[in-house]
């Protein structure tokens, strides 16, 4: 049995010696700023967070506990809620052919999920603490609010469990997905040449970054593939420049720059996008209602 903060020790490693032997900006400093604070962004997201939701036991207990909620709602004689939900279309395919399919549905999953994050402005909120990064490098791809984690897993959870696939194939899933994100934010020279149609890459990826220099604010999504960005037409790549200027976004310089402050943003923020500057939401109602929400649902599966 893999175990995941194992592999995720393994990788670290593997990009700290691998940013040193091939690296892409050779003046980026280690000891770059707010690496402490992404420590503990790796630390919290990485080691906790990401294999509490992501294992194959957070998807038993999520099961578990939402079966008994949709298996509660009659539709009618034997017929619940839950017979309708669980279509089990995968669920006697070998775990080869479900890592191969789930890794594509999952990625496109992926890459809408990232495009609300942009498009929509409460959730652009939350996306921003991972777009306050300055330098990049293979630990940035874990600065990310919790909240954003938790978005996408729902929508991974919804779309995905119904198939019935495998809890091991999200644990395989994981691993892979951890190292390309390592891979697509490492300051290392190492592109995916003509593969660059179909995988990310850490010089297709800065540029989704850039949203300072004159790239366009919408483009690279992808996660793992770049697939999605050519086949949509969202691909921003110049041939002749090799690198943004800087990362960022536009008004990042007010923005918090350590973990704890990064981690409340969303809950004291006002809404500022680019070009978008006099809008105010009202992120604390916003935010109690989403808790009292998911507070309820808690409830509600541990009461059935
Ligand atoms: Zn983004
Ligand atoms: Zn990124």
């Amino acid at each position: 049995m893999l175990n995941y903060a194992a592999c995720l020790v393994v990788l670290s490693v593997l990009f700290v010696v691998l940013e040193r032997l091939v690296p892409w900006r050779r003046d980026q400093k280690v000891l770059r700023e707010g690496i402490v604070s992404d420590l503990l962004f790796l630390t919290i997201n990485g080691h906790w967070l990401g294999p509490l939701l992501s294992m194959p036991w957070a998807y038993t207990w999520v099961r578990d506990h939402f079966d008994s909620v949709l298996g509660a709602v009659s539709l009618g004689g034997e017929r619940t809620l839950a017979t309708v939900f669980y279509l089990e279309a995968i669920a006697l395919w070998p775990i080869w052919a479900q890592v191969a399919l789930i890794f594509f549905v999952k990625d496109f999953l992926e890459w809408c999920v990232h495009n609300l994050l942009h498009r929509v402005p409460f959730l652009w909120q939350f996306h921003k603490v991972h777009h306050s990064i300055h330098d990049m490098d293979w630990i940035g791809v874990m600065r990310f609010h919790w909240m954003e984690k938790l978005i996408y897993d729902s929508f991974k959870y919804l779309l995905l469990v119904p198939l019935g696939i495998a809890p091991d194939v999200m644990l395989w899933l994981a691993i892979f997905s951890t190292f390309w994100g390592f891979y697509n934010h490492a300051n290392i020279r190492i592109g995916m040449g003509p593969l660059r149609y179909f995988f990310n890459s850490p010089q297709m990826h800065i540029w989704h970054h850039a949203a300072k220099d004159p790239a366009p604010f919408l483009c690279n999504f992808g996660i793992n593939l770049s697939l999605w960005d050519w086949i949509f037409g969202t691909v921003y790549w110049p041939e002749d420049r090799e690198a943004p200027n800087a990362v960022g976004f536009d008004g990042d310089e007010s923005f918090p720059r350590n973990f704890v402050e990064q981690e409340l943003w969303p809950i004291r923020v006002r809404t500022l996008r680019p070009g978008n500057t006099n809008r105010r939401s009202r992120p604390l109602l916003r935010a109690l209602g989403i808790s009292v929400i998911v507070i309820a649902v808690i409830v509600l599966t541990y009461a059935i």
